[in-house]
Parts: C-alpha cells; sequence; structure tokens
C-alpha cells in the first residue's frame, strides 16, 4: 500500500536507506515512489546518489567524518 508523503518525510526516508537504518520495504517504497513523481526530491536523491557511491570510493582514502562534514557543506548550497 503506498502512503503519499512529503518531501521532506521522502527525503528523510532516503537518508535512513542510504545509513542502512530504513529496512522497510514499504517505506522504501513510498520515497521511491514520491521520487518517481516529484522532480525536486528526484534530482536531489540523484545528486546523494552519486555524492554516496563517490563517499564510498574514497572512504579508503580519508575519514569518513571529513567526507561528511564536507557533503554538509554541499548540501547547505542547494
Ligand atoms: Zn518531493
Amino acid at each position: 500500500m503506498k502512503h503519499d508523503i512529503g518531501c521532506l518525510q521522502a527525503i528523510e526516508a532516503f537518508y535512513a536507506y542510504l545509513d542502512g537504518e530504513l529496512d522497510d520495504p514499504d517505506s522504501i517504497a513510498d520515497f521511491e515512489h514520491h521520487a518517481d513523481h516529484c522532480r525536486s526530491c528526484f534530482s536531489r536523491i540523484e545528486i546523494e546518489r552519486a555524492l554516496n557511491q563517490r563517499i564510498q570510493k574514497t572512504a579508503k582514502h580519508s575519514s569518513p567524518e571529513v567526507l561528511r562534514d564536507r557533503v554538509a557543506e554541499l548540501m547547505k548550497r542547494f
């Protein structure tokens, strides 16, 4: 069953998903459903996914805390 969730809920669910804290398939389906219909969340999730892949690639070379701060700085610009 799909719920209509707002942008904030979708992004929060997505962050939890990235952190591995979201294992409820319904919640994952909810934000994916929202992202399919919301252009702004779709772009944001694409950016986050790209950043996350980048972090995973470079995590071996720098500390995760430094990267997390850098990403937080980046996100303030959006
Ligand atoms: Zn949205």
